[in-house]
Parts: C-alpha cells; structure tokens; sequence
C-alpha cells in the first residue's frame, strides 16, 4: 500500500469508527445494566501457612466469610484454587455436607440456620487444612471461588464471587525437639473439629485470635494400647507425672505453679479462662516463637521467668491441672506472642519420632477403641499426623 496520501487512507477509518459508535450507542440504551449482587465480604486475617505431615504439605488457615445484609445468603460451593498455577483447583467443597464440615458460625446459637447460612449481620469462618496432592507445587498464591445464593423475599439471586487472593507463606515452621521423650505418645488433634483447639477463638485486647490452632494434646498410652483408666485419681493414669522437656535451647518467658490438680471424672473440671491452662512455662525459642506448656502437675514447675534452659532439659511434669477435660496429658503449642490466649497459633515441627500408626478419631481414642497400626518409620521434621500414635527418642 503506498501510504503517499495518509488522508486518504484516514478518513474511511474514521468513518467506521463514527459508525460503530452510533451502534455501541444505540445497544446501550437498548441494554439494561448487569445486574450487582450484593454478597459477602472475604477476608483472610492471617497468611496461609505451610507444613508437612506424612509426606504432605499442608497449607492452613482461616476464611472468614461476612454477611453485612439484612437478608439470609446461604454458602453453596467453596473452591480453592492456585492462583499463580494453571488454574487448578486445590480443594472443593460442593455440597451442603462439605461445606458443614469445614464451616462454623462463631456464637450461633442452636435455633439458629446452619452454619453455611449466614444471617443478616454474621459471619462464617471457614477452617482449611488442605493436603496439596503429591505431585502438584505448593502454590504461591491462592484464590478463592465462592458460590452462594442471597436469598431476599420475592425471589433469590445465585452468585459466584472469585477472588480473596493470598500469598502463602512460604519459610519453614520452627522445628523442635520433642516436648516428652519415650512413648507411646498420641498426638490428639483435630482440625475440624468445632469445639477443638483449632477453631476456639478468644476475642481478648480487641482482637479475636486462635493460639490453640496447631496445639497438640499428648496423651501418653498404656501397654494395653486403649485408654482404659478412667478413674477419679489422676495419679493412676499412665503419663501422669512424666518429665516435661525443653523443646530447643530457650529462655522462660513466663511459669505459673499455683493450681492443684484435678481429681474425679475427666471432663468435671471447667475454669475460667484466666485458669484454663492449669499450671503452665512458656518458653521464648526467639524470632517471635513462643512454646506453651499447659496442665503441669502441680509443685513440677521447675523454672522461673528468665531462666535459660537446654534443649531436652528437664522444666516440670505431665499433670492435670486447669481445664485438663480428658485427664491428665500436656497441652503444647507455639504462638507469636508471650500471652497464653492474646496470641496467633504458630505452625512447628518435630525434629524426629516415630510414627507407629494412629487412632481413627478422638471420639474412637476416648470410647476406648485400639488404635491402628502401620508400618512404623522414623519422621524427621514433620508435624504428627492428627491422633497418631509415636515415640520420640
Ligand atoms: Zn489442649
């Protein structure tokens, strides 16, 4: 094309532009806007964390879903996608069902809806532990894709919402040796179960935060592999009395020793929140990581705020002191702070133990049930799978 005459060849063009314009015009007002669903507001209040339990990275944390609407919008359809990967989507949750299991309505009342149904002015928060298949990366970002149905009186409008980008964290959690030495241990957890450690909330200082969120109740097991002592005297349960220890070189951030034992039927004693943890070290291992040891026997405590400890060194004894509801065991867990409930639950991982199998469930460990066996194999730097049965060196 000889482009000698650039007016000529300009003005055909403007006209088509003119002409498509009148068109866009003419569609427009012929066109009603897209409608705008209003929904929910999204929010992560802390960055996805990473670890590895049986091989498996798992990547934890908490959705919180609000419902700032004076009409009911009910949860249909929970996905999770890799937003920096080819689209894949990490875990989905597509039924009501699915949903129940990983969502809880904080403060609902019984004759509320169902957790997945968000009243006018609630929110939802969902609780993901989600096992990243064995040959997919860890994603470095995920995305979230969120069905739902706002159900107004007259008629209800389904909406899907993607979005709520994160970053996951991706720097190894801090890695300690074990708290007790021996075994059988079993690492009593569950992170789904609503009621259990990781999804008790305690609004304190103006913030609502989870210190128990990777918290482990070890429970040590008799010869005979079930729990069969449930009598009123904690000194006849095995584990009571066994010797606590330094999870890594550290200095003692805090150390009460000022509550008795409980005596009588597990699950009598409730205390107020100031007391739940019985007779309790913290332990500051530096870099913001703190260790809680909870329910020591009382007259154990063998350390004093600012002492310097040893790792596998000797601080206090497995009791049941404060809110101990499953008889004597040591509640241990890592957080960012030094407050026993003012504080993020951190992620950690054990230097080495021995995985020997597990117990189906807390329910089955507390009815007295055998655990399951598997072929046993040393663990390096990994959290216990929930409710796995070990032994530490
Ligand atoms: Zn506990």
């Amino acid at each position: 094309v000889d482009i000698g005459d650039r007016t000529l060849l300009k003005r055909p063009a403007l006209i088509a532009f003119t002409c498509l314009i009148a068109l866009d015009a003419r569609e427009a007002a012929a066109q009603p806007r897209p409608a705008i669903v209003q929904s929910v507001d999204l929010q992560l209040p802390r960055v996805p964390e990473t670890i590895d339990i049986a091989g498996q990275t798992h990547i934890v944390y908490e959705l919180h879903i609000t419902n700032f609407q004076a009409v009911d919008v009910a949860i249909r359809h929970i996905q999770i996608l890799d937003d920096a990967g080819p689209n894949a989507v990490l875990a989905s949750y597509a039924d009501s069902a699915a949903i129940a299991g990983i969502v809880a309505r904080p403060g609902r009342r019984r004759d509320q809806a169902p957790a997945h149904i968000l009243e006018p002015g609630t929110r939802a928060i969902a609780y993901f532990w989600i096992a990243i298949p064995h040959n997919a990366p860890v994603p470095r970002a995920i995305r979230h894709r969120v069905a739902m149905d706002v159900l107004r009186s007259g008629g209800g409008a389904h909406t899907v919402i993607d979005g709520a980008v994160a970053t996951v964290r991706s720097d190894a959690p801090v890695a300690l040796d074990p708290p007790l030495r021996g075994g059988l241990w079993v690492a009593i957890y569950d992170p789904h179960l609503m009621g259990g450690h990781r999804t008790a909330i305690y609004t304190t200082e103006g913030r609502a935060r989870i210190p128990g969120r990777f918290a482990i109740d070890w429970v040590r097991l008799p010869r005979s592999g079930v729990l069969e002592n449930v009598t009123p005297r904690p000194a006849d349960w095995n584990g009571y009395g066994a010797d606590v220890l330094a999870v890594a070189d550290a200095v003692v951030a805090g150390a009460m020793d000022d509550m008795p034992d409980n005596v009588g039927e597990p699950g009598a004693s409730a205390h107020r929140p100031e007391n739940a943890s019985g007779n309790y070290v913290a332990l500051d291992l530096g870099q913001g990581d703190f260790a809680f040891y909870e329910h020591l026997k009382h007259g154990s405590v063998m350390v004093k705020t600012g002492d310097r400890v040893r790792r596998g060194q000797v601080i206090a004894r497995l009791g049941n002191s404060g809110s101990s509801s499953m008889g004597p065991h040591l509640h241990f867990h890592v957080s960012d702070t030094n407050s026993l409930l003012a504080a993020e639950g951190t992620p950690f991982v054990l230097r080495q133990f021995k995985h020997l199998g597990a117990f189906p469930s807390i329910a089955a460990l507390l009815r007295g049930e055998k655990w399951v066996a598997a072929s046993a194999r040393e663990i390096r730097l990994e959290r216990p799978a929930a409710n796995s049965v070990v032994v530490f060196p």
